[in-house]
C-alpha cells in the first residue's frame, strides 16, 4: 500500500487554468444529510463489539473492531510506514518526520467540519476508524506498541516530533493527558518533542496549562478558516457543527500566554473562499502575537461536504505560500506587500533579487508546520501528499529540486532569472 490515493473520481472538478483563485461565492459546502438514529454515535461498531487484535488497517469489508483511546490511537499512513507497522513506499520521500497520533472512538469526532473526512455526517456511510482524512487512511495501533517501538529506537528514531491530534469528543481532553503521560514516561520530550493539535471547543485555559506542565512543547489551534464568515459556514452553525470562532481565539490566546513565543500556532486552509489578503493579514496577526501559521492547500476530500468543489488553484496557493514564508521568516510585513482589487498579491514587498533567492531556495514551498531537527523553517510535520496528489504537489514534503522550482515559477508566473 502506498501513502497516497489515486486522483478524485472521474468527473470531479479540478482546478482550472481559467480561474486563479477560489472565490467565496463558489466555495459553498453541501448541507449535511440526516443520519438514521440507528447508525448514530458509532452504534454499528458498538453493537458488533469485535475485540481488536493488534494493528487495524482500515478495511471497509470487515466489521470495524471496537477501539478506543487512550488504549488505541490512529496514525497517518506515512507514520505507519515510517514506524514499520505497514509496508509501503512514498513518492520521493523515504519517511515522515512527524508521528501524528489521532485519538479514536467508535463515536468518532462529534463535529461536522465541511472539508474534513472525519466529520460526523459520515456516520452512516463509514465507521470512524475507516474514514479517509487528508487524503489517506489512518491505521489504528495500540498506544503501548507505538511507545515500545519509538522507545526501542531511541536516538535513532526517524521521528523529529510527535503530535497528538485531539478531536471533538467528551473523552478527548482526559485521553490526551493520558497519551501524553504514556509518551513522556518512556520517551524524553527533549529528544522527540510533542505538539498538541487542540480541540478548543471542549477545552479550558486550565487544560492548556496542564498540557504544558506535562511537557508538551508546542500548542496549535486549527482555525482552518481564515475569516469568521468562512469559519461559521464550514465549521459552525452552517453545517450543524459546534465550533465557534470566539472560542478558538480564546484558546489561541491562552496558548500564547502559557506556551510563549514561537511555541504556539494556528492551522489555516487556503482556498476556501477567503482572499489572499485575508489569509496574509491573519498570518501577520499570528506573527505579531509571537506565533506561527501552518498552511494547508484546500483539497476536496472524498466523502466530505466540500468534495464537489475545486482544489485551490496553484497560482493562488503559491502566492500565499511565498508571502506567508516572507512574513513568518524574513521579516516582511503584509503592509509592505501590494494587492489587487480581488485581494491577490501583486508585489511581495521585497527587491526582485532577494525574492528570487527565496524562491530558488525552495523552503517556502515545503509543507509548513511545527519544526523538526533540520532548521526552524523546515517542518517535521511534512504530511506527504496530504493536500494534493503527487502528480501536482501543493506542499512539498521534501526539498524541491531545480525542476520543481521551474514548475513553481511557472505557477507563480515569475520568470527564471538570468544569471
Ligand atoms: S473537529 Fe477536526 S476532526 Fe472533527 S470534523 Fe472538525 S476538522 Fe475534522
Amino acid at each position: 500500500m502506498s501513502c497516497y490515493r489515486p486522483e478524485a473520481p472521474a468527473g470531479a472538478p479540478t482546478y482550472t487554468a481559467a480561474r486563479d483563485h477560489n472565490p467565496f461565492a463558489l466555495m459553498r459546502p453541501r448541507a449535511p444529510a440526516k443520519t438514521p438514529k440507528a447508525l448514530r454515535n458509532g452504534a454499528r461498531v458498538k453493537a458488533g463489539n469485535v475485540a481488536p487484535q493488534g494493528v487495524y488497517l482500515p478495511n471497509y469489508n470487515v466489521l470495524t473492531p471496537h477501539m478506543r483511546s487512550p488504549e488505541y490511537v490512529q496514525m497517518s499512513t506515512a507514520a505507519a510506514i515510517t514506524l514499520g507497522i505497514m509496508k509501503g513506499r512514498m513518492y520521493r520521500c523515504s519517511c515522515t518526520r512527524c508521528l501524528n497520533l489521532l485519538l479514536t472512538y467508535p463515536e468518532g469526532c462529534r463535529a461536522n467540519c465541511a472539508y474534513c473526512g472525519l466529520a460526523r455526517h459520515r456516520e452512516a456511510e463509514r465507521d470512524y476508524a475507516d474514514r479517509n482524512f487528508i487524503r489517506v487512511d489512518w491505521p489504528a495501533v495500540p498506544m503501548a506498541q507505538v511507545v515500545d517501538i519509538v522507545a526501542r529506537d531511541g536516538a535513532a528514531s526517524p521521528f523529529h516530533r510527535m503530535c497528538i491530534s485531539m478531536i471533538t469528543h467528551p473523552r478527548s481532553d482526559a485521553d490526551t493527558v493520558t497519551v501524553l503521560k504514556q509518551w513522556t514516561e518512556r520517551i524524553d520530550p527533549a529528544t522527540i518533542p510533542v505538539s498538541i493539535l487542540s480541540n478548543p471547543t471542549t477545552m479550558t485555559r486550565a487544560d492548556v496549562q496542564r498540557l504544558r506542565d506535562l511537557g508538551a512543547d508546542i500548542f496549535t489551534v486549527a482555525l482552518d478558516a481564515a475569516t469568521p464568515e468562512i469559519f461559521e459556514r464550514t465549521r459552525g452553525k452552517g453545517v450543524q457543527s459546534p465550533h465557534s470562532w470566539k472560542k478558538y481565539w480564546e484558546i489561541l490566546y491562552a496558548a500564547r500566554d502559557i506556551f510563549g513565543p514561537q511555541k504556539f500556532g494556528a492551522h489555516i486552509i487556503v482556498g476556501m473562499g477567503e482572499t489572499e489578503y485575508d489569509v496574509l493579514a491573519l498570518v501577520q496577526q499570528l506573527v505579531d502575537l509571537g506565533g506561527h501559521s501552518h498552511m494547508f492547500c484546500f483539497f476536496p476530500e472524498k466523502g466530505s461536504l466540500m468534495d464537489h468543489l475545486p482544489a485551490t488553484p496553484r497560482d493562488q496557493w503559491r502566492r500565499v505560500q511565498l508571502a506567508r514564508y516572507l512574513i513568518d521568516y524574513r521579516g516582511v510585513r503584509v503592509e509592505h506587500m501590494k494587492f489587487d482589487g480581488e485581494g491577490r498579491v501583486v508585489d511581495f514587498g521585497l527587491p526582485q533579487a532577494e525574492l528570487d533567492d527565496v524562491i530558488d531556495a525552495g523552503v517556502a514551498f515545503r509543507t509548513s508546520g511545527c519544526p523538526g531537527k533540520f532548521a526552524d523553517d523546515v517542518s517535521a510535520c511534512d504530511r506527504p501528499y496530504g493536500d494534493s496528489p503527487p502528480s501536482d504537489i501543493a506542499s512539498f514534503p521534501f526539498q524541491p529540486d531545480r525542476r520543481d522550482i521551474r514548475k513553481i515559477r511557472r505557477q507563480l508566473r515569475i520568470v527564471e532569472r538570468k544569471d
